[in-house]
């Protein structure tokens, strides 16, 4: 049977191009880019050119480039690395951030940004938050469970007000802002000026890229503690031999995300054509997330009185493979922070699924999936 997958907001198959250009750095282009002789220099250079060209891709300079093993590295370097940096100083972070973010937000102590039953962060209750002790606040620019897009310019500028307040007065504490945006390359505007942002995380395993492959941009005033030490590599700030073909896949698959700037609106008609059918065909199934100004990849769907798991397993029979919308931690059993910070029960977060749309889904797929959906509901 022809699986449909609907999970690309977990995993996304690597492009031909971003493999193909990776290939030559497992075999004849081996050598480490730390070593001196000249093949070793080569390496070096291939490097700095991947580098480079995430810069370029993100409007950066190549020395505010960090290369980590994935999102999860990224979000851990900037939230303990600054909060280490700055051990007196106040974290804030969003209430539906991903747990890369939320746990070393909360070993920091840092305070929860409350958000609107959309998911976008209530910007008067940031404001009120910020102290003068604040030194970075983190918001992700588009949630992996519901797909809410945050205002991110409205909070850029109301960081930067924050820092004019604080030249006036005399507060030379800085205030950072990150962003998680691991699940926006394929689909929004990374340029890190018009974003606002201080640093930003990027995944490749979610854009057609290798898997713990990630980036940290750092702007060059960020001060902050590398959290992988022994080793000059990165700038001082990560430790440890450069993957090289993970790097230059990493560097290509970012730069296919950005340049297509088509695939958007196409994904997002496949995600409201189902949303509709979804609708049409279970009265009791509900959208989470934003009416406007949503992912377009991601749609999170409770279905009252239904189990997800059980949900999940029959249309996994049917072939058709979607995620949890409220993956439950191993340890704790508990629904999704995500869906309960919007206001929904343990019981309608235990009912929700998430699909996620990507490269190759069709109409097709959407058409099979409501017949399979159907057959089930
Ligand atoms: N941040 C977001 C928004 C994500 O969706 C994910 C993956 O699900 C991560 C971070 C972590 O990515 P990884 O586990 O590949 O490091």
């Amino acid at each position: 049977m022809n699986k449909i997958y609907l999970d690309y907001a977990a995993a996304t198959p690597m492009r031909e191009e971003v493999l193909e250009a990776m290939k030559p750095y497992f075999s004849e282009n081996f050598y480490n880019p730390s070593a001196t002789y000249l093949a070793a220099r080569a390496a070096r250079q291939d490097l700095e050119e991947a580098r480079g060209r995430a810069a370029q891709t993100l409007g950066a300079k190549p020395a505010e480039i960090i290369f980590t093993a994935g999102a999860t590295e990224a979000n851990n370097l900037a939230i303990s690395g600054i909060a280490q940096r700055f051990s007196d100083g106040q974290i804030l972070v969003s209430a539906i951030e991903h747990d890369s973010v939320l746990a070393p937000a909360r070993r920091a102590g840092a305070q929860k940004i409350p958000v609107w039953a959309d998911g976008r962060v209530n910007l008067d209750k940031l404001a009120k938050l910020i102290s003068d002790r604040t030194v970075l606040i983190s918001v992700g620019l588009i949630n992996n469970e519901i797909g809410t897009i945050q205002p991110l310019k409205d909070i850029a500028s109301l960081v930067s007000s924050t820092r004019q307040k604080r030249l006036r007065a005399g507060n030379r504490r800085p205030l950072y802002l990150h962003t998680d945006a691991a699940q926006a390359p394929s689909y929004l505007d990374l340029h890190v000026a018009r974003l606002g942002v201080d640093l930003m995380s990027i995944n490749g395993g979610k854009i057609y890229g290798p898997k713990q492959t990630g980036l940290l941009y750092v702007k060059s005033s960020v001060e902050l503690m590398p959290q992988i030490i022994g080793g000059g590599q990165e700038f001082n700030k990560r430790a440890g031999t450069e993957n090289l073909p993970g790097v230059v896949g990493l560097a290509k698959a970012l730069e296919l995300a950005q340049a297509d700037k088509s695939e958007g609106a196409r994904v997002k008609a496949l995600r409201n054509q189902l949303a509709e059918g979804i609708l049409k065909l279970n009265n009791k199934a509900q959208i989470n997330g934003p009416k406007k100004l949503y992912a377009p990849h991601i749609l999170s769907v409770s279905f009252a009185g239904r189990d997800n798991e059980r949900l999940m397993f029959e249309l996994d029979e049917a072939g058709i493979e979607c995620g949890l919308g409220s993956a439950c931690s191993a340890d704790s059993g508990e629904p999704s922070h995500v869906l309960k910070a919007i206001g929904l029960s343990d019981e309608l977060a235990r009912a929700t699924l998430r699909f996620s749309l990507g490269a190759q889904t069709s109409s097709a797929h959407i058409e099979k999936t409501l017949q399979a959906l159907k057959n089930i509901l």
